[in-house]
């Protein structure tokens, strides 16, 4: 397959401004493909390598990077470092600069896709002493034999930048068209993903296999399961009405997520966003090799740092000062203890636990654990007694937990993968009064600042995830709660991710001084939600011609660790809208 097509679609996707038109372009991109190349056009066109578990980046730095066109267009580094300057983007200045060149290589050979994703991958594996050599060298290679169009991707590409917007969502979308199309693909294919957080692999699976394949994907050692999510509640009533009157309701630790794979001894630590972090965690590798009883498992829990006097549960700032660190762990250790809460077990010595209910992977989790100082149990009760749940939700407040998480325990209670389904409700205390809870929203434009925020953004236009659509909703625009230290770096901190023209999926009404790709989440707290005709979240939910939007939004903090698929859904505000209409009857 020649490297041309790619860019040839790369470019309309990234004129388009339509979530629609983007997946057509990628329909015919996959049908345009041979089967054994589908994967890399998965990870290539979602702007990676490989699946994100494997840790490995491009991280072609941008000095670098200008070499390599100096030496494939023969300008010099001074000339392209200026064009560098007016462009702002080295793909755009490697494109100039190749189409400028003089004389094209005389054995000017044309691209192949295995050719560009092989070298790229030779440039990821580039270490130690000569690796920069090596890695401009390589790049160069591909430049000299690239036209102009595809030296703008390769170049992007090689700095991780190729920021299309297309998300794993929308190409799994693709694939289901172009594969069959309708609903029953698209669930069966979100599935496999869903198992597996591998877009090139669950490619690979539908163009070889078909359908059939796909079903039959199972979870497997050494590949993250995306993990199910709880949606919210604020009264035990509804939450017990919801979950059939019965339900296991277990104490809310406020950790790290960790998805344990163990087997033998070996130990994989993923995070929620399918990171591996295993070194950052020593003791609870050694800590899980002896807790747990079972030649191969997965399992499913909380982090939280105890104090180590009084083995109190402690805020998990303090874990997450540990993340990152590369030294001086083991004295972090010693110093703040974690304690893993086990709450699930999704596959057990070869069995695929997902599909089955609840309390039977509870079971089998207790069945493979011997409880130790750092390997605990979640604590539950099953109950239908809301007095009983009551007790046990402020007995949890009391040692130091958010709450509590309800979870159904019925036949169909099974491992909703990816999910955030009513099988998990939370409670938490903050509940009860109006917008105390936060949300997590999506910067998807800015406008200027004017008088003493001249030269930063005086408002950010926020938006959340609507998953029916895959696209990104505008609720409000954020100009409160920043310290002149946040505004001082917003500029430089969203430059990245601004284009000239409205992200295909981003659905706005209100049109900022700069569009921004939906990829930075921020917290956000309100006064309370209230319809308004100029957002485009919930739109005709509640009444027609009318969005909602948030009152008094303010910053609460960055959350570098989610991705914008995480943020809070447009079904939960419309949710959160209709509860607050609720207490507000109620109370007159
Ligand atoms: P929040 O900010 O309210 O924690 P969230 O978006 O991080 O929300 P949710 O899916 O809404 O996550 O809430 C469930 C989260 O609670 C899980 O992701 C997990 O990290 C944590 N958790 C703590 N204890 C439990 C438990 N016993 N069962 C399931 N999840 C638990």
């Amino acid at each position: 397959m020649l490297f041309k097509v790619l860019a040839d679609v790369f470019e309309k996707i990234e004129a388009t401004t339509k979530r629609l038109e983007m997946t057509d372009y990628l329909v015919e991109l996959i049908k345009a493909t041979p089967k054994e190349s589908i994967g890399k056009v998965a990870y290539l066109t979602t702007g990676t390598l490989y699946p994100p578990f494997m840790g490995i980046e491009l991280g072609v730095a941008d000095k670098l990077c200008q070499k390599a066109i100096s030496i494939a267009t023969g300008f010099r580094e001074e000339i392209v470092e200026e064009d560098y300057k007016k462009s702002g983007d080295l793909g755009k200045t490697a494109e100039d600069l190749l189409a400028k060149k003089a004389i094209r290589t005389l054995f000017h050979r044309p691209l192949t896709l295995d050719r560009v994703y092989g070298t790229l991958e030779k440039i990821s594996q580039a270490y130690g002493s000569g690796a920069q050599e090596a890695k401009i060298s390589h790049l160069a290679g591909l430049l000299s034999d690239a036209d102009p169009k595809e030296a703008r991707y390769i170049v992007r590409m090689a700095l991780s930048k190729l920021r299309l917007g297309v998300a794993d969502m929308t190409f799994l979308d693709a694939l289901a068209i172009a594969f069959g199309g309708g609903k029953e693909y698209r669930e069966a294919i979100e599935r496999a993903y869903n198992l597996t957080s591998d877009i090139g692999y669950v490619a690979e699976t539908i163009a070889k296999g078909g359908i059939d394949a796909i079903r039959q994907v199972k979870v497997t050692f050494g590949r993250p399961i995306k993990p199910q999510l709880a949606e919210r509640l604020s009264s035990l009533e509804e939450i017990l009405e919801k979950l059939g009157g019965k339900c296991s309701a277990e104490y809310k630790y406020d950790g790290l997520r960790i998805q344990a794979h163990i087997q033998g001894s070996s130990v994989i630590l993923f995070s929620r966003r399918q990171e591996n972090i295993t070194s950052q965690f020593p003791d609870l590798v050694d800590a899980l090799q002896n807790a747990i009883r079972a030649k191969e498992a997965i399992v499913d829990g909380e982090c939280v740092p105890v104090d180590p006097n009084t083995g109190d549960l402690l805020p998990f700032q303090v874990v997450s000062q540990r993340r990152g660190r590369k030294y001086d762990i083991e004295k972090m250790i010693g110093e703040i203890p974690v304690v893993l809460f086990l709450f699930d077990a999704l596959y057990v010595n070869g069995e695929d636990l997902t599909l089955k209910p609840y309390l039977e992977r509870r079971k089998a989790l207790e069945a493979i654990l011997q409880e130790t100082e750092c390997i605990r149990i979640a604590e539950k009760i099953v109950s239908d007694d809301s007095k009983e749940i009551e007790a046990f939700f402020h007995k949890a407040v009391q040692e130091g937990t958010e709450g509590l998480v309800c979870k159904a325990i019925g036949p169909n209670s099974l491992y909703e993968a990816g999910k955030r389904g009513w099988l998990w409700i939370k409670w938490k205390r903050s509940y009860r009064s109006e917008m105390v809870d936060t949300v997590d929203l999506v910067a998807v434009g800015a406008f200027a600042g004017r008088g003493r925020r001249a030269g930063s953004y005086g408002a950010l236009l926020m938006a959340a995830y609507n998953p029916k659509d895959d696209v990104f909703d505008t609720v409000c625009k954020l100009g409160s709660g920043f310290t002149d230290e946040d505004l001082a770096r917003l500029p430089e901190l969203f430059k990245p991710f601004i284009i000239d023209h409205k992200p295909p999926r981003v659905n706005a009404l209100i049109k900022p001084d700069f569009w921004l790709q939906p990829v930075k989440v921020l917290e956000v707290i309100g006064d309370e939600i209230t319809l308004s005709p100029l957002h485009t979240c919930g739109f005709n939910a509640i009444r027609q011609g009318s969005g909602l939007a948030i009152r008094f939004p303010r910053l609460v903090k960055f959350r570098e660790e989610r991705v914008p698929e995480d943020a809070t859904t447009v079904e939960e505000i419309v949710d959160m809208y209709r509860r607050q209409l609720k207490r507000v009857e109620s109370e007159t």
